[in-house]
């Protein structure tokens, strides 16, 4: 026995028990099978969820990129315009290509793609007569990015606009999912999270052709015939009809999901309203903010210690938290790649921190995070005054 209590993580797997009833039935009608009845049901749930005409099940939110920038065009030597400030899956598929990432910064009121900076990067390209094949805006950490100059920015020059909004599943920019309003958009079911199905993705978009054609090259690009034709190279990535069934349950509580991360965002800025330095990551006048993640900057001076120490204390007590994405202009795997703006991206890096953020988190839990980057605070400490209790 020990008293040490459990390690709180960033963001865990939340089920809401109907899984197994769902599964149990994949089960029983042995479709224990890549494709199957979940997967159409799943697909047809997501599409109505996100107000997409199509969705098509994939075994990753990766796997939905490849996909989708395959069928923007993108070919080897192209250039592909990306957010800096993301993770590196959204930029990995446009090397599977063949093609060339090149960064947009962010902007600092959403911490999503710049769309002036991204309007300079277009045309400094149509100048030079050589337009990139596709452009990928992310919505970080449950935000959506400034999509209308973004895809009007795209439409003028006719790029095609592909949305990586892995992060964002719940969020809204006026009123509609981001995710879409591009070509296409992709969505994660990685473990981590709001929704899971332990592994998986989805590429939505409202083109007929296009998700057939996906559709079919996730499963080894099989043409219409009685043995095996081929006339163009496929992958394996469709979802399993198990999995899928865990994604139908989970997408059941998606609301209520979004709601708890919003609550604990919530409890956080409450419980730390007077620690000085600390600045929340804002949630744009667009639309709703899932706060997947909530994230924070750390003043070091006005906080008294930076954001690695705090990370570190936070570390030093069973508690998981993580710095905001290093941007992709300063990945070494990229290194020396064209670059619009970057500082905005950088100091987000430095500064920026993720807190445990799971929809299935106590307030025990919450209360104990709290204290924690109270206490890592010499300001704090000096003014006790200024500090709230925690609830
Ligand atoms: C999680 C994530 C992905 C990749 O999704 P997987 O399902 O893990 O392949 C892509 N982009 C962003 C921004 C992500 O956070």
């Amino acid at each position: 026995m020990s008293d040490v209590p459990p390690r709180i993580l960033l963001s865990t797997p939340h089920m809401s028990g109907r899984e197994q009833a769902y599964v149990a039935d994949a089960f029983a009608s042995n479709w224990i099978a890549p494709l199957g009845p979940h997967v159409d049901a799943f697909e047809a749930e997501f599409a109505r969820t996100v107000g997409s005409r199509h969705a098509a099940a994939l075994s990753s939110g990766t796997a939905a990129l490849h996909l989708a920038l395959q069928l923007a065009g993108v070919r080897p030597d192209d250039e592909v315009l990306v957010s800096s400030l993301t993770f590196s899956a959204s930029v990995n598929p446009i090397a599977y290509l063949g093609a060339r990432p090149a960064f947009i910064d962010s902007e600092a009121r959403s911490w999503n793609m710049d769309p002036a900076l991204l309007e300079q990067a277009l045309e400094d390209r149509a100048r030079a007569g050589r337009l990139p094949a596709a452009v990928v805006v992310v919505h970080l950490y449950g935000q959506s990015a400034d999509l209308h100059p973004i895809v009007d920015a795209c439409a003028r020059y006719g790029v095609p606009l592909v949305e990586d909004a892995a992060e964002a599943l719940g969020a809204t920019y006026h009123g509609r999912a981001p995710g879409t309003f591009g070509q296409s958009g992709i969505f994660s079911f990685n473990g981590n999270k709001v929704i899971t199905t332990s592994g998986g993705g989805m590429l939505v978009s409202d083109d007929d052709a296009l998700v057939a054609h996906a559709r079919k090259l996730a499963t080894q690009a099989r043409d219409p015939a009685p043995h095996y034709e081929h006339s163009e190279i496929g992958y394996n990535y469709r979802l399993s009809n198990v999995l899928a069934a865990i994604g139908r349950a989970q997408l059941e509580v998606l609301e209520e999901r979004v709601l708890a991360r919003r609550a604990v965002f919530e409890f956080y800025r409450q419980a730390l309203a007077g620690v000085p330095g600390l600045r929340w990551m804002p949630e744009a006048p667009w639309g709703r903010h899932s706060r997947w993640l909530t994230c924070l900057t750390v003043d070091p001076a006005e906080f008294g210690a930076d954001r690695e120490m705090l990370r570190l204390a936070l570390e030093a007590h069973g508690i998981e938290a993580r710095p905001v994405w290093k941007p992709m202009h300063l990945q070494p795997v990229f290194a020396g790649l064209p670059t619009w703006g970057g500082d905005v991206a950088r100091d987000l890096f430095e500064h920026g921190l993720c807190l445990p953020s799971g929809s299935n988190l106590r307030e025990t839990e919450l209360e104990r995070v709290a204290e924690v980057v109270r206490a890592a605070s010499p300001s704090a400490r000096r003014n006790p005054a200024r500090v709230p209790a925690a609830r």
